[in-house]
């Protein structure tokens, strides 16, 4: 089986307990809980049964430690997660507004995450590499940069594919080298996987679909719009195919994106159909929603299959 490598931060999530709780006051809190993109997704394609490894940095510290424990129960490969002394494991504590929106306070920049290096074992899972995937919100220093090209260059050389899940916001795109690092990157996609308005940060077309045709005539071969409980559309050089999102009571937001992209790419991999891929995916992001903390919904492929044998689909 293909084996696929993510690069980028591990942290912990911390959130308020109640809706409507505010930071400004003291109050209860759950957590900590694994996170982390790259995490998330490389523990959703492990639970899935697809080789995966991560390369990444954190502190000789509890969150640290947490986070290896929970990738290696999953099956990830964490031989490239190096763990230094004297930094601390990022951090994001979280509130949730009453009108459904998200408030993050972050401590990644400044923690150990940003110890992320090429170094001897980051060569040594990428010497095994078959695929890259790129997460637009990890490239926020430039040493996760030189990662991210050093893989996207390992995987290519041998033969194999990348895919890019932007998660990008606009003011991003003024941080030192992200413009640069974003064309070489998506000159370098297979798989591109924006959430709804992000296809249209890097196409002229307003409408989705020639914003899709813009990207598959740059040499793209996939294109997969995730649309939250709506499901997901894809496309490529044979047409549009929309899959329905999964009916399920949303609890937490936070990592359904990743699980989608983790289970769409493995499926990818796997050479199986973009319908099969579409629903595995479409219920792995579903899942992920229904329990608070990123990566606690994330479901084995068993549980997945049991999960869509059971439920309905809501409109496309
Ligand atoms: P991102 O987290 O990257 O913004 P989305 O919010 O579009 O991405 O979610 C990714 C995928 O997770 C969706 O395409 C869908 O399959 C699933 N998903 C997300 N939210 C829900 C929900 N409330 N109900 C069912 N499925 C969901």
């Amino acid at each position: 089986m293909k084996k696929l490598v993510c690069a980028g931060e591990i942290l912990v999530e911390i959130m308020a307990e109640r809706i409507g709780q505010s930071f400004r006051a003291p109050g209860p809190l759950v957590g900590p809980f694994p996170s982390g993109a790259p995490a998330i997704f490389i523990d959703q394609a492990a639970r899935l049964g697809q080789p995966a490894g991560l390369i990444a940095a954190v502190g000789d510290d509890d969150f640290g430690h947490l986070n290896i424990e929970r990738l290696r129960a999953d099956g990830a490969d964490i031989s490239a997660i190096t763990v230094h002394q004297g930094a601390a494991t990022g951090t994001a504590f979280i509130t949730y507004e009453t009108d459904g929106s998200r408030h993050f306070v972050y401590n990644i920049k400044q923690s150990a995450a940003g110890l992320i290096e090429m170094g001897a074992e980051a060569r040594a899972l990428l010497a095994g590499a078959d695929h890259f995937h790129v997460m637009g919100t990890s490239l926020f220093s430039p040493e996760v940069i030189e990662v991210a090209r050093n893989g996207i260059e390992a995987v290519k050389r041998r033969g194999g594919t990348v895919s890019f899940d932007p998660n990008i916001r606009k003011e991003m795109l003024d941080l030192p080298g992200m413009r640069d690092a974003l064309h070489f990157v998506l000159s370098k996609t297979d798989v591109f996987l924006p959430s709804g308005p992000e296809l249209f940060t890097f196409a002229e077309a307003t409408d989705e679909e020639g914003a899709a045709r813009e990207m598959l005539d740059r040499g793209i071969s996939t294109v997969v719009v995730k649309k939250g409980a709506q499901g997901a559309v894809h496309y490529d050089r044979s047409g549009r195919i929309a899959s329905p999102g999964f009916v399920v009571d949303e609890i937490d937001p936070t990592g359904a994106g990743d699980c989608f992209a983790a289970a769409f790419v493995s499926f990818w991999l796997r050479g199986e159909g973009p319908k099969r891929a579409l629903e595995i995916a479409n219920g792995c992001g579903a899942l992920a929603v229904t329990k608070k903390g990123p990566m606690e919904g994330i479901a084995s492929l068993a549980e997945v299959e049991a999960f869509i044998a059971t439920s309905r689909t809501g409109a496309p």
